[in-house]
């Protein structure tokens, strides 16, 4: 591991801790997500790990080195590692290329323009070197400042919610382009966001917050289909929930009919169904042990529709592709496509 991160732990406040025993580890050249909602305390783990901030409890250690820890408190600018803010931060009265140039103290004077202005130019800026960040737009300054962070060649890039402040359509190809730089330049990064989409799209592995603490952290695939509990399931993406008491068994009662679990399980459980693991069709006299259901809206997107359909009065999201077509309280039969994922119940 590159970056390794053991049971930090900060409060700002007497018993109010913002980040709780936080543990995670970034490889090389691996770009990892931070993924939660606002106020869970994203940010303050960056910061933590950039020095900015100290912690209260834990360590922190970048190549074996030890940075942090209640003894020891290396500064930010001797960690080695970049930091792309969420307002980008650049400097006002300086140009593109000055700001690039400013952290590259490690070389000599004459060298650092021309070094600056390659890396301007590897994040497609190097014809605007010389305007001011007042005179570039949202997208390029962002740009700068990934220029700016990566320009010293850190080993490790933090990117706080560096896309927030970009529309839909460049915020989509911005993301791309700075992937497509790190692994070229065979940086890790740290990636915080509350965009559930954007850290699928963009991290190799992902870590979910909830509240101060990491509830799972996985590739985006696993955290999506395998979600571990009920707060992952539901941030991730719409799910159907369902309640149930078994005994050492992989199926369950439902509205909808016998549903089949991935794993057999026992007591009282929580289960979740992506809307897409569900699909919709035209009663035709035998239904199989499914139940019927009344569709009670449609949302169409165009490549796909959402259904929500009522029943025996519990309402289920059902995700197909534009070919299954259906209308208001038109009658349906619910059925599974995928096993249920059992949930962790965390107290
Ligand atoms: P996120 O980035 O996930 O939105 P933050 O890490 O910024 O969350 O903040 C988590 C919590 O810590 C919030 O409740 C915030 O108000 C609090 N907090 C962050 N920084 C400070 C600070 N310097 N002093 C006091 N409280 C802070
Ligand atoms: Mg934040």
């Amino acid at each position: 591991m590159l970056l390794e991160v053991k049971d930090i732990e900060k409060s700002f406040e007497k018993d109010v801790p913002v980040v709780q025993k936080s543990s995670f580890g970034v490889k090389d050249n691996e770009i990892f997500a931070l993924l939660g909602p606002s106020g869970c305390g994203k940010t303050t783990t960056l910061r933590l790990i950039s020095g900015f901030e100290q912690l209260d409890n834990g360590e922190v250690y970048l190549g074996g080195k030890l940075l942090s820890s209640t003894k020891k408190h290396v500064p930010p600018q001797k960690r080695g590692i970049g930091f792309v803010f969420q307002d980008y931060a650049l400097f006002p009265h300086m140009s593109a290329l000055e700001n690039v140039a400013f952290g590259l103290t490690k070389l000599p004077k004459y060298k650092r323009n021309v070094f600056a202005e390659e890396v301007l130019c590897r994040t497609g800026m190097g014809q605007h070197k010389h305007k001011s960040p007042a005179e570039l737009s949202g997208g390029q300054q962002q740009r700068v400042a990934l220029a700016r962070a990566i320009a010293p060649k850190p080993n490790l890039v933090l990117l706080d919610e560096p896309f927030s402040n970009l529309d839909a359509i460049l915020r989509d190809s911005t993301r791309k382009e700075v992937r497509a730089i790190l692994k070229k330049a065979g940086m890790s990064a740290i990636l915080v966001t509350h965009d559930q989409e954007e850290a699928l799209s963009f991290a190799d592995r992902v870590a979910v917050m909830n509240d101060g603490r990491i509830e799972q952290i996985g590739t985006p695939e696993e955290i999506y289909y395998n979600p571990k509990t009920k707060f992952v399931a539901q941030f991730l993406g719409r799910t159907n929930i369902f309640e149930a008491r078994v005994d050492d068994s992989d199926t369950i009662d439902t509205k909808i009919g016998h549903i089949k679990l991935k794993c057999k399980a026992s007591g009282q459980i929580t289960c979740s169904i992506r809307p897409e693991h569900l699909t919709i069709e035209r009663p035709n006299g035998t239904t199989n042990g499914w139940s019927k259901g009344i569709v009670v809206a449609r949302e169409f997107k165009g490549h796909d529709i959402t259904y929500h359909v009522d029943c025996n009065g519990e309402k289920f999201i059902v995700h197909t592709d534009n070919r299954v077509l259906f209308n208001r309280d038109d009658e349906v039969v619910l059925k599974q496509l995928e096993p249920a994922v059992v949930l962790q119940n965390v107290n």
